[in-house]
């Protein structure tokens, strides 16, 4: 693409990032555009999707925090996940948290700026009685924390689960779409796009905040990344998790590394043209693929999951904060701005030339 090329994409993704017009949405070809940008374009695209971006939450960063309340040993067979059946990723596995032990992990996440807890549960999808330990869950983490958002993600819904989830307090369900309709069927044999999309929708018509994402990284084409994203604009989620495979070793995709730190940033520039005023949430797999360039990143989405993953470690807490305060931006509900008094980073040299202890090299 020259420049002429670059500055006419760039200048219509912000005009309509900043008008998010439901009647004039950003267009497959441009979101498939972006995609194809080069690494040398990189800085430009970020600077225009940061302008979308600031357009919505200004230099607000949520902060999220997962309870994994039931961890492995799921039936199903999703090819990217280390809690799939016969999966020999060697992660976490038990059975349901009580709501005591789920308030207090939940309580960590909250003292360390989440707004919201995340109550995720391995399983092809709730039973009742599941339903009914969740609720008591919510129960025991409001009686601590008043204030937090929580949100549930426990599979497939049945009839009525989505509107009891909503009675006990529940204010968001979690299901992801994760792939293109066209691909779904190589990352899952188990189940089907339509019974995800069944899922959202249920979870949206009782009155859920729906969250719906991706995961990026798997094996797709371009199209497959950009016809995922124009889905879930279709469902109108609220918020929109983007996942970067973490392939662990004991899954099928184990050894699939796709995604330079460059890619990973297009993917969700990507992301925030096509759902402009959603909450873009960089999820798994950031600390894993973006490395260094995880403070760009902030540029283009709005919140994060602090701390730890489901399944996998991530940066301590607070090296996220410090990480959201250093880039300019502010913990959404925190008042307290970053510290420029660091005197823990400074440490006088004690190796290399002039000592007899081996360099720093
Ligand atoms: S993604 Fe969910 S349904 Fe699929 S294997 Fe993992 S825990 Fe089970």
């Amino acid at each position: 693409m020259d420049a002429a090329d670059l500055t006419a994409l760039l200048s219509s993704l912000v005009e309509k990032g900043l008008r998010a017009d439901r009647d004039d949405p950003v267009t497959r070809e441009e979101a498939l555009a972006v995609l194809a940008t080069s690494d040398d374009d990189l800085l430009d695209v970020l600077a225009a999707a940061g302008r979308v971006r600031r357009r919505w939450f200004d230099n607000r960063v949520k902060l999220n925090y997962l309870v994994n309340l039931k961890s492995g040993l799921c039936p199903e067979d999703c090819f990217y996940c280390s809690q799939r059946l016969g999966s020999e990723a060697g992660v976490l596995k038990y059975t349901w948290l009580s709501p005591g032990q789920a308030a207090e992990a939940a309580s960590a996440g909250v003292a360390g700026g989440a707004r919201r807890v995340c109550l995720v549960a391995s399983g092809r999808g709730p039973t009742d009685r599941d339903v009914d330990r969740v609720c008591r869950t919510v129960g025991a983490i409001r009686e601590q924390n008043p204030q937090v958002e929580v949100c549930a993600c426990l599979g497939f819904l049945g009839d009525g689960q989505a509107e009891r989830l909503r009675e006990a307090g529940v204010d968001a369900y979690n299901h992801n779409l994760n792939t293109s309709e066209a691909t779904y069927g190589d990352i899952c044999t188990t189940h089907e796009y339509a019974d995800r999309v069944d899922t959202v929708q249920r979870a949206q018509f009782a009155g859920l905040s729906p969250c719906s994402g991706l995961i990026a990284g798997m094996g797709e084409s371009d199209e497959d990344l950009v016809d995922v994203v124009l889905a879930l604009r279709d469902l109108d989620p609220d918020s929109v998790p983007v996942n970067l495979l973490v392939p662990f070793d004991g899954t099928p995709l184990a050894g699939t590394w796709e995604l330079t730190p460059q890619r990973a940033l297009r993917i969700l520039a990507m992301v925030r043209f096509v759902c402009p005023d959603a909450e873009v949430r960089l999820a798994a797999g950031r600390e894993v693929h973006l490395r260094t360039l995880q403070p760009l990143a902030l540029h283009v989405v709005n919140s994060l999951f602090l701390g730890d993953y489901l399944t996998s470690e991530g940066q301590a807490g607070r090296a996220d904060r410090e990480m959201i305060a250093d880039a300019g931006f502010v913990v959404e509900g925190a008042d307290a701005p970053g510290e420029a008094a660091r005197p823990d980073l400074v440490a006088a040299r004690r190796r290399g030339a002039g000592t007899d202890v081996p360099p720093n090299a």
